[in-house]
């Protein structure tokens, strides 16, 4: 970083890729393709892909072709050792991501991981740069804790990514009770992901310890940090997750009880008006507007919607009052990019800013 503060090193910062051969690993590769701070010199992968060429140990399943600068790399083990950069975004598959994400920051090495092993450990950040960037001071106590001089910082699940990006806004007006009905995209669910058979022309109202996992992340995000932890928010939040028949962007209607009487102006005034760390320091994958109020009432939809700002919007509409609560509303986001690749690369660009890399 140069004494003003800006990052303007022209030598761009060496970045690996564990688990980069899966569907979340692919997000990552195409994502940082020509990112201004960040070069990928390194993949990693199990011992099934490892000592391929990365076009040879990958079924590229994204749109486009595979960026030119990563065939060649030779996959490597996801085991620390001399190679491998010292900031690693992590996509592996959940059952392995534990060990490997300790044994690199142990290491020494700054892992941004898009796993959910490590979101809800007391000293590990779930960070969502827009919403909770002071919780980042939970690394200084990390690395007293576990004796690392590396690290782990988290973005949460997908669906979560969304609902939180939509109610931060709303945070200063005492939120009290949170009730969430997910539409989920079957890329959510990696590849293959869920049988066609299954999801063709139909819902699945079950995702696995998905809705346990929106319900304290959601917590976890929008709590406050008192100093030496992270306070959950008080308020009770009640998800139920679908899945359904669309490729990309989960779709959910959100109602909501405030402690305040506020009124529709006010919700959308809160959103249009948010202009958080990430937009004021202009980081390069920062949607100049994180948060979208749509006035079409058909909107947001995921097949045209999800993929504008690059994914890193959260688009809302519908805005409406609520019998039973206060307020209801849609909020639609991009579940690989902003709830998962785009992301974990917002956090280390947050981290890079901050000084924590
Ligand atoms: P995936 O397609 O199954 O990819 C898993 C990756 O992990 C592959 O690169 C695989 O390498 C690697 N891997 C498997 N076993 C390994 C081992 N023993 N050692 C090292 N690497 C190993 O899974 P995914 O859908 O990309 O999900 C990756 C992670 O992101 C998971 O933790 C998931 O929960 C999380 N996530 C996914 C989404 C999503 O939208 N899909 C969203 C949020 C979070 P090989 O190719 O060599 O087997």
């Amino acid at each position: 970083m140069s004494e003003t503060g800006d990052i303007k090193e022209t030598r761009r910062i060496p970045v690996g890729v564990l688990g980069a051969t899966g569907m979340v690993g692919q997000k990552f590769v195409s994502f940082l393709e020509n990112h201004p701070w960040f070069e990928i010199t390194w993949l990693g992968a199990s011992d099934r892909s490892a000592g391929k060429k990365y076009r040879e140990a990958t079924s590229w399943r994204l749109s486009g072709v595979m960026p030119r600068a990563v065939r060649d790399i030779v996959v490597t083990e996801c085991i620390p050792g001399e190679r491998a950069p010292s900031l690693l975004f992590s996509a592996t598959d959940a059952s392995v991501a534990t060990e490997i994400e300790r044994a690199f920051a142990a290491a020494g090495c700054t892992v941004v991981s898009n796993s959910r092993n490590h979101r809800m450990e007391d000293d590990v950040p779930l960070l969502v740069p827009e919403i909770n960037p002071e919780h980042l001071k939970l690394l200084l106590q990390q690395k007293r804790n576990r004796g690392w001089t590396g690290q782990i910082a988290t973005n949460p699940n997908c669906s979560t990514a969304v609902l939180v990006m939509a109610l931060a806004p709303l945070k200063k007006f005492g939120m009290k009770r949170v009730i969430v009905t997910t539409m989920q995209a079957i890329s959510g669910a990696g590849y293959p992901g869920v049988a066609s058979m299954d999801i063709n022309a139909n819902v699945i109202p079950f995702i696995g310890g998905e809705e346990e996992k929106m319900e304290r992340e959601t917590q976890k995000i929008l709590g406050d940090f008192t100093g030496s932890r992270v306070e959950p928010l008080a308020a009770k939040v009640s998800a139920s997750c679908n899945r359904v028949p669309v490729v990309d962007g989960h779709l959910m209607s959100v109602s909501l009880e405030f402690e305040t009487r506020i009124s529709e102006a006010d919700i959308l005034a809160a959103w249009r008006g948010w202009r958080p760390l990430p937009q004021q320091k202009d980081l390069p994958s920062a949607p100049p507007c994180p948060v979208i109020y749509m006035q079409e009432p058909d909107r947001p939809q995921p097949r045209r919607d999800a993929e504008r700002e690059n994914g890193m919007a959260v688009f809302t509409g519908r805005l409406r009052r609520c019998p039973v609560l206060d307020f209801k509303f849609l909020a639609l986001g991009h579940n690989t990019v902003r709830g998962a690749a785009g992301a974990a690369v917002l956090n280390a660009e947050l981290m890079k800013s901050e000084g924590y890399i």
